[in-house]
């Protein structure tokens, strides 16, 4: 393709067309350029390339796949070698089906265990989720597809994520929320990133030239396509100027006209618009160039349950497992209808599904509760009579479809309360209980000293039924571990009030999870980087240089295992507020019994720096550390690290930021932030604009409300349960609770900027035009 020709001969309304998708899958085609179209799927954990009736929440069905374990789970598995086999795979399986973009992985932070996301996202922990993410996209692109690392950025809450304002401090941003995409970019080059919904700082991610140009191409090196979440362009002239691309979904004419009056009034230049246009020239050339492949789908199948027993984290073990026999009873609804992967966009077609009850035939099963969780009084009273029949009882319980999805966040961080029951009534009659618990972020345990294991599998795709299996039978060793900490409850949560708001606030700045646990000395149920192994490891002969360290590993028990080892910086506490705590690199190991090995880990400058107006590294003594857990050190020395002084600003003495005890106020708080956030202000009649949804107009617009319930009741139509159903809610809230430019972007031409001009007039209660 030659790419200035191609330019130079494009008129103004063909490359401002070019740079809208022509569907919800497609890029536009240019026959009369000799451009091509080419296709792009979702594909975080699987493909979901659908061939027809495209949607952006996984509602239509899309074409067999396979369904990887979710993020949750991937990441658990602090395997980057795994997880690049998982990219290569996706990406084999989407050249095969004619795709050659595949929209993900996910690297938002997870910030809050009820984010409704969680189970789309690689870990708390930026260093994690960065090197992660760069593993995948490699592991992808290697077979010549195109990856796409989303949603850039701050991302990290449903509620509101369409027109929410993520409101935090430029430390918070690049040290946490930033660098996973940065280490991403810096490591793996994707071809792609796509903003996010939401806005930070008070702007959209699709106008914003800080991030997507400034920092993501400027500092980043980042030479790709920046495409826009569905539906989350702003303002297409502020978004050619900040660098974003390609608007998505297509069809739409959503502000073409708005472009030429810039381009004619010299507010937006030609330039801006080329520069896009050739970079979706560049995507489509490498998917030219891209070669024709068969995927190996049983093979990715048997990979599949690799990842899914690698990223099992075995929480709690009192000997009971491995399990001596295959018999016992099998106790739980999702134990024959597994939960093994999240809904949203995100939700794959699976060409094959193993359900635990078919690879634990031996056991005599029991559901006991429906597909909600709820249970009966005769249904408890029948599983203990089963339990104390039994010599082992495996409960599986966790966070059905209902609780968690694309869309919405959590309501709370309990289990259905009749799983709770189910656990309790099984524990009670037989004392050799054992629980397999499934579901995309934490849960409160409150019954946990009652059971004598509990084996954690996050969603564990397709193959799951088997990889549970293997695991409780001892035919393979858990290996994963957490990614995210568990809180005891969901009072532990630091960031409790200021998540699920319309304006987030990130008060809690840089301590998001062990960071801010491990400081406070909170007792948390499950660490960061925790999980329990059918063997024991060793830590011994550790070595500290200025340049490395070295620490040598050995398997003592009596089986083989997959040790995580953790490296931790724990920073000098003097100067500028930093955790006592960060992860900097981490390796996974696989031992025989008896066996040792040495694990080297380089230093460089780059892990001891903060963010201070620009990257600097704090001069002073580091503690350098090896843990199996963020709360398992097992070896540490002090390092010198020549630095500068970065002394602690006068309000941060006896502030929230040192003792972390308490929770931040919005004035300690607003000492971090760059500029004063304004007050969060919901808007009412008179102020809706186009970033307004229909939920908040329908509060004071009667024929809003209309509209409002009219769209309510034809989406939930189809779902006997309506709002239960999560797909239903998801669709609720992303139709209803989107800005009405959205409407017009997704509306794919029937519904036009004019007419939202019309709805917000009325909204406003002005009949006419001004
Ligand atoms: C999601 C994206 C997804 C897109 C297309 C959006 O709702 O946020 O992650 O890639 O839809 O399905």
């Amino acid at each position: 393709m030659d790419i200035p020709k191609i330019l130079s001969t494009m008129t103004l309304r063909e490359k401002i067309e070019y740079c809208c998708g022509a569907d919800m899958w497609h890029t536009r085609q240019l026959p009369q350029h000799q451009i091509p179209a080419i296709k792009m799927s979702d594909g975080p954990h699987g493909l979901r390339c659908q061939a027809d009736g495209g949607d952006m929440l996984g509602i239509n069905e899309s074409l067999p796949a396979t369904c990887f374990p979710a993020a949750v789970t991937a990441g658990a598995t602090w395997d980057r070698e795994l997880y690049a086999a998982e990219g290569a795979a996706i990406g084999a399986e989407a050249l095969q089906s004619g795709v050659s973009l595949v929209l993900g992985p996910g690297c938002n932070i997870k910030r809050n265990p009820l984010g409704g996301r969680n189970f789309e996202y690689l870990s708390e922990d930026p260093h994690h989720a960065g090197m992660m993410t760069a593993a995948f996209v490699s592991g992808l692109q290697s077979t010549g597809a195109s990856a796409c690392v989303k949603h850039f950025a701050v991302n990290s809450q449903e509620f509101k994520r369409q027109n929410g304002d993520s409101r935090l401090s430029m430390r918070a941003l690049r040290e946490i929320y930033l660098r996973p995409f940065q280490l991403a970019v810096e490591h793996s080059k994707p071809a792609t990133v796509m903003c996010s919904y939401n806005k930070i700082n008070g702007v959209y991610a699709s106008d914003n030239e800080l991030l997507l140009t400034q920092i993501l191409r400027r500092e980043w090196g980042f030479d790709g396509m920046v495409v826009t979440d569905w539906g989350a362009m702003n303002d297409r002239v502020a978004a050619y100027r900040a660098g974003c691309d390609l608007n998505m979904p297509g069809g739409s004419t959503y502000m073409q006209k708005a472009v030429e009056k810039a381009l004619a009034e010299g507010t937006l230049c030609m330039e801006d618009i080329d520069r896009s246009v050739e970079r979706i020239l560049r995507l489509t050339q490498r998917a030219l160039d891209a070669p024709k492949v068969n995927a190996d789908l049983q093979a990715h199948h048997e990979l599949a349950r690799k990842i899914a027993v690698r990223g099992a984290v075995l929480l709690k073990n009192d000997g009971i497992l491995p399990l001596q026999s295959p018999h016992g009873l099998l106790v739980g609804h999702m134990a024959g209808s597994l939960r093994y992967q999240g809904s949203g966009s995100s939700h794959i077609n699976p060409h094959k599904l193993e359900q635990l009850t078919q690879a634990l035939p031996q056991m005599t099963y029991f559901a006991c509760c429906d597909a909600s969780g709820a249970v009966t009084r005769e249904a408890l009273q029948e599983a203990a009579r089963l339990a104390a029949a039994q010599s082992v009882a495996v409960v599986v319980a966790g966070l059905p479809d209902s609780f968690e999805s694309e869309g919405f966040d959590r309501d709370h961080m309990a289990l259905p309360q009749g799983h709770e029951q189910m656990i309790r009534a099984v524990a009670a009659a037989n004392p050799n209980t054992v629980v397999v618990l499934l579901g995309g972020s934490p849960m409160e345990l409150p019954w946990k000293d009652e059971v004598r294991a509990i084996l954690y599998m996050g969603l564990p795709g397709q193959a799951g039924g088997s990889a549970i299996a293997d695991l409780l039978l001892g035919r393979e060793n858990p290996s994963g571990k957490l990614t995210e900490t568990w809180p005891a409850s969901y009072s532990q949560v630091i960031c409790r009030d200021t998540f699920g708001v319309r304006d987030p606030e990130y008060r809690e700045d840089v301590y998001v999870g062990y960071r801010y646990y491990a400081g406070a000395n909170v007792p948390v149920a499950y660490p960061f980087g925790f999980g329990l192994s059918y063997t024991r490891f060793t830590y011994s002969d550790f070595a500290l240089q200025p340049d490395a360290v070295r620490v040598t590993v050995e398997n003592t028990g009596s089986c083989a295992g997959e040790e995580v080892v953790q490296l931790y910086i724990a920073p000098p506490r003097d100067g500028l507020h930093r955790p006592c705590l960060e992860l900097k690199d981490f390796a996974k190991v696989c031992l025989q019994p008896g066996e040792k090995k040495t694990v080297r880990f380089p230093l460089s400058r780059e892990q001891f720096a903060l963010w201070n107006d620009g990257w600097v590294v704090p001069g002073g003594s580091y503690g350098i550390c090896i843990g199996a857990s963020s709360a398992d050190i097992r070896c540490r020395g002090q390092l010198e690290v020549e630095g500068q002084t970065c002394p602690a600003p006068s309000w941060q003495e006896g502030s929230w930021y040192t003792h972390l005890q308490g929770i931040p106020t919005r004035e300690e708080w607003l000492h971090t932030m760059p500029v004063r956030p304004p007050q969060s202000v919901v808007p009412t009649k008179g102020s809706y604009d186009r970033n307004s949804t229909l939920r908040e107009m329908q509060t004071t617009s009667r024929l809003m409300r209309l509209i409002y319930r009219t769209m309510c009741r034809i989406i939930s139509k189809p779902y006997p349960k309506k709002e239960e159903d999560p797909a239903c809610r998801m669709m609720i809230t992303c139709a209803t609770d989107c800005p009405i430019r959205s409407l017009v972007i997704n509306g794919q031409g029937y519904f036009t900027d004019g007419m939202a001009d019309f709805f917000l007039r009325i909204a406003n209660g002005r009949k006419r035009r001004k």
